[in-house]
């Protein structure tokens, strides 16, 4: 196998890597390579995905379908295999994964390291929840594993792809109509409203967009969109990745003034009342995913995303923080606010009761400064962070917000006793230390 050295990152670019990648075609060229920290398609944000001075195997060319069962909606997919593609192969057969992220790239391997959720967590949990088995490289070899083996399975699961390499997994996917979806979005024109329409919604589908930049009466301000699945074709076929971001943007794109501008368009785009539209499921699920290499709108030095979840008790904190980001003046349009549904079945996995807030910020010490206090502040509001999104917590914060890291840790250490599965971020954390 081809070693490369290569510099790389995630997808906020903020943190950079060096160390030598290969790209294998097949399990068994895995199964040589390993013990080495496996990545998918690198869409988390920070350092999750990286080993600076260390090697990876990068998965993306295993892409393949293994078994389908048209009966049953059960998928084996080798762990390369984009969530996106998936939906698009099977929709049109009734068919879609259960829980699909924001971007349509993120691998199966990737979506049940970060045990990802869906904008219908609150009604189907997150991606480990649909998870079958999984095909593992582990501790030397390569090995099946079921909810049955519970302490392995359940330390997969956001598990940071410390317990082994996956190579594949069987997925249950969820019935739907088609590729179209129904989507009904309404204004919500401040906090209070905004997270009464979450709340009291009872669609499947759920998700809200924040302006971040709104103050005062406004602060909350948003777009709550909710989506059924439905047989009716959409008029407008997907976008696809037809447009791209030849190069880095300079600062002045993201300026203030063109932020709240923006957004006030963004926001005033919906009609009183609602309205509601036919879209393709790709655009209604990886809003972004039409445009290549959008994080280059943030320029050279890239950016971070800061994720967190609060419980259903901590609003007036979350709502603090809400405030605390529109007067920094430092967020981005990009920036949701989602209801949760009962915590996840991964030692690791983000997922609580409660709410999550996402927002991007262009790196800057402002920034930097910014998140650090966020962090603090989601701890004292008894909420996580996203490790797929985080490159600035400390040591301290994450093994606060996850107080089962210690059972984690002995699980991962007793399947890579040499910590070669280690990447920048499990060390940065000191998630292994146990
Ligand atoms: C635009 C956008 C929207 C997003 N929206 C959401 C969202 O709504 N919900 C959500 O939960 N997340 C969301 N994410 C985050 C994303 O879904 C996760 O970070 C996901 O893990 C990315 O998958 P990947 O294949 O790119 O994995 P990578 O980023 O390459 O890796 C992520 C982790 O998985 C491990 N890993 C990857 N493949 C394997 C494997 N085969 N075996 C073992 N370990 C492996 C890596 O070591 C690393 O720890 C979003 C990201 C973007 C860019």
């Amino acid at each position: 196998m081809r070693w490369n050295e290569m510099s790389y990152s995630g997808w906020g670019r903020a943190l950079q890597a060096t160390g030598e990648v290969a790209r294998p075609e097949r399990s068994k060229a895995v199964e040589a390579a390993a013990p080495v920290p496996a990545i998918g398609n690198r869409r988390s944000y920070g350092d999750a995905c990286t080993n600076n001075g260390g090697r990876a195997v990068e998965m993306s060319r295993l892409d393949r379908v293994l078994s389908f069962n048209a009966e049953t909606g059960l998928v084996e997919a080798e762990a390369g295999m984009p969530i996106g593609e998936l939906a698009r192969l099977f929709a049109p057969l009734g068919w879609m994964p259960a829980v699909m992220p924001g971007t349509g790239f993120a691998t199966v391997g990737g979506c049940i390291a970060m045990d990802v959720h869906g904008k219908n967590h609150h009604v189907d949990g997150s991606f480990g929840a649909h998870v079958t088995a999984i095909r593992l490289v582990t501790n030397g070899r390569p090995k099946t594993i079921t909810p049955k083996n519970k302490a392995l399975f359940t330390a997969t699961l956001g598990g940071l792809g410390q317990t082994g390499i996956i190579l594949s997994a069987t997925l249950q996917m969820k019935r739907c109509d088609g590729r179209g979806m129904e989507v009904t979005e309404q204004r919500a024109e401040n906090w209070e409203e905004h997270i009464a329409l979450l709340a009291s919604s009872n669609a499947p589908y759920t998700v809200g967009w924040l302006d971040a930049t709104a103050k005062g009466s406004k602060l909350g301000r948003g777009i709550v969109e909710e989506a059924i699945t439905t047989a009716v074709e959409p008029q407008s076929s997907p976008a696809g990745a037809s447009k791209s971001v030849p190069f880095n943007f300079p600062r002045i794109t993201l300026s203030k003034a063109i932020v709240r501008g923006f957004n006030k368009a963004y926001y005033l785009r919906i009609r009183d009342g609602g309205q509601t539209r036919i879209k393709p499921l790709e655009e209604f699920f990886f809003p972004l995913d039409g445009i290549h290499n959008w994080n280059r709108l943030y320029g050279k030095q890239g950016f971070h995303q800061f994720q967190c979840v609060v419980p259903d008790d901590s609003l007036d904190a979350l709502k603090a923080m809400v405030e605390k980001i529109a007067g920094s003046g430092l967020a981005s349009p990009l920036a949701v606010l989602k209801r949760m549904g009962p915590d996840a079945s991964g030692i690791m996995s983000f997922p609580m009761q409660g709410y999550t807030l996402a927002v991007d910020f262009r790196e800057s010490p402002k920034a930097r400064k910014l998140i650090a206090e966020l962090n603090e502040d989601t701890l004292k509001a008894g909420g996580r962070i996203y490790f797929a999104k985080d490159s600035l917590a400390t040591e301290e914060q994450a093994k606060a917000m996850y107080p089962d890291w210690r059972k984690w840790a002995a699980e991962a250490n007793k399947a890579d006793p040499s910590k070669a599965l280690e990447t920048d971020l499990t060390r940065r954390l000191g998630l292994r230390s146990e």
